[in-house]
């Protein structure tokens, strides 16, 4: 089934009250994700959700999680900035480094904010951009592939993500000399997967390598971190992460590897973006022209600018017709958006009812990587971003950029 978690009456309700194209996003399906994740690992110490700022970079959805007891990961300056604009401090705080600005880590720093390092060498680097802290975290890479069953979910070899075992092992030796007291370890080894095996399997990974590592190294591990990868069925026969099952699998892993998770110190933190927000999220575009010529095209009024998942992954996201969720596939049609780029489409080759122009079409599962991603291309303009509230009303959390938005770098 798509996900219909909202009936069509509120996406109407929305479009008469701000132009399209424009994302909505629910607050209560928001909340409920949180709330869902928070349970499942309710038995863990110290869980903490740090939701991933990249996937939906909107200081009045980072407020919604702070509410909801979740902190953030950041990994630029400006995400730090935002971070730093609605309140989250400290611990409240993953920063994952990756080939970044040195700079970046004395704001980290400054928050106090829990540092991963994605490499050995940002050892010294952190040492000479605000200290070393007490704790200290550091992305694990396996290498080769990985897998879930007899499918291969990633390719860590390829990936320039994290340290080496080897480097674990050396590096977190001297962390320890110059003043850390315990570490974290985190690894993100598949994106996207509805596998529910995905965070168990990690985290038996994680758990043993980090006793392994806390034994050569004399420093207690203080966490693993799951960091994000939990899918979302984007295609209407996939099936839904079920993150209870998840959470059950992970608590199987530490009691394995820990013992009783009342009596174990070790936390668990995840990262998940996508999972949260992606399916609470959809964009909003009215047909405004239709083409007959070897196929058939709708064009609307968004395009990759406002969601470029389609054009840069050939990724599937589901459309339906305001209004026509019931009517029969009789057409074919591309989905098309405006830009001079023939990957500017939303669909292809799509199965959906007879589309008028006028029509509201919604496209599902903007929530992650959609608003976040747009760009300026062929001089379109990012969109607005609306909130449905919990208790029924609309609020603009972020307006539609303007021509004088593009102009205003120019010197
Ligand atoms: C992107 C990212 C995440 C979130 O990934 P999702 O697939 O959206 O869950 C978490 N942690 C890090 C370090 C990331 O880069």
């Amino acid at each position: 089934m798509p996900n219909f978690s909202l009936p069509d009456n509120v996406f109407e309700a929305a479009a008469s009250r701000f132009p399209t194209p424009f994302h909505l996003y629910d607050e209560a399906g928001i909340r409920r994700k949180a709330r869902a994740l928070n349970a499942a690992f309710s038995w863990a110490p110290s869980f903490k959700e740090y939701f991933a700022v990249k996937a939906l970079p909107n200081p009045h959805i980072l407020k919604i999680f702070q509410e909801e007891g979740c902190g953030v990961d950041c990994s630029s300056e400006c995400e730090l900035l935002m971070a730093e604009r609605c309140g989250f401090a400290g611990e409240e705080i993953m920063f994952s480094a990756n080939a970044m600005p040195p700079e970046e880590f004395d704001h980290a720093r400054a928050l106090n904010a829990i540092i991963n390092l994605d490499d050995m060498s940002d050892i010294d680097i952190l040492a000479a951009h605000g200290g070393i802290p007490e704790t200290i975290c550091a992305r694990f890479n396996p290498g080769g592939d990985f897998t879930l069953g007899t499918s291969i979910m990633g390719s860590p070899g390829d990936s320039k993500y994290g340290w080496t075992k080897e480097q674990l092992i050396q590096g977190m030796a001297r962390l320890r000399e110059m003043g850390a007291k315990r570490f974290g370890l985190h690894a993100f080894l598949a994106s996207n997967t509805t596998d529910n095996s995905y965070y168990p399997k990690l985290a038996g990974i994680l758990f043993e390598l980090g006793a392994e590592v806390s034994a050569a190294c004399g420093m207690p591990l203080a966490f693993v971190n799951l960091s994000g990868g939990v899918g979302i069925p984007y295609r209407p026969d996939q099936q839904e992460a079920d993150i209870a099952w998840i959470g059950e699998g992970v608590r199987k892993e530490y009691t394995r590897v820990f013992g009783d998770p009342e009596k174990a110190t070790v936390g668990i933190k995840t990262e998940l973006g996508r999972f949260m927000t992606g399916p609470n999220g959809w964009l909003l575009t009215h047909a405004i022209h239709e083409k007959k010529i070897y196929k058939n095209y709708i064009g609307v009024d968004a395009c990759a600018s406002n969601l470029m998942r389609p054009a840069m992954y050939g990724a599937y996201h589901h459309i339906h017709i305001c209004g026509k969720r019931d009517a029969q596939n009789e057409k074919v049609y591309d989905i098309t958006g405006c830009l001079c780029e023939n990957n500017d489409k939303f669909a292809i080759d799509r199965p959906l009812p007879e589309v008028k122009l006028g029509d509201l079409m919604v496209i599902h599962d903007t929530g992650a990587h959609g608003w976040a991603m747009g760009y300026q291309y062929n001089g379109r303009l990012r969109s607005a971003e609306i909130l449905y509230t919990q208790d029924g009303d609309f609020r603009m959390i972020r307006r539609a950029e303007t021509p004088e938005d593009y102009f205003a770098t120019l010197v």
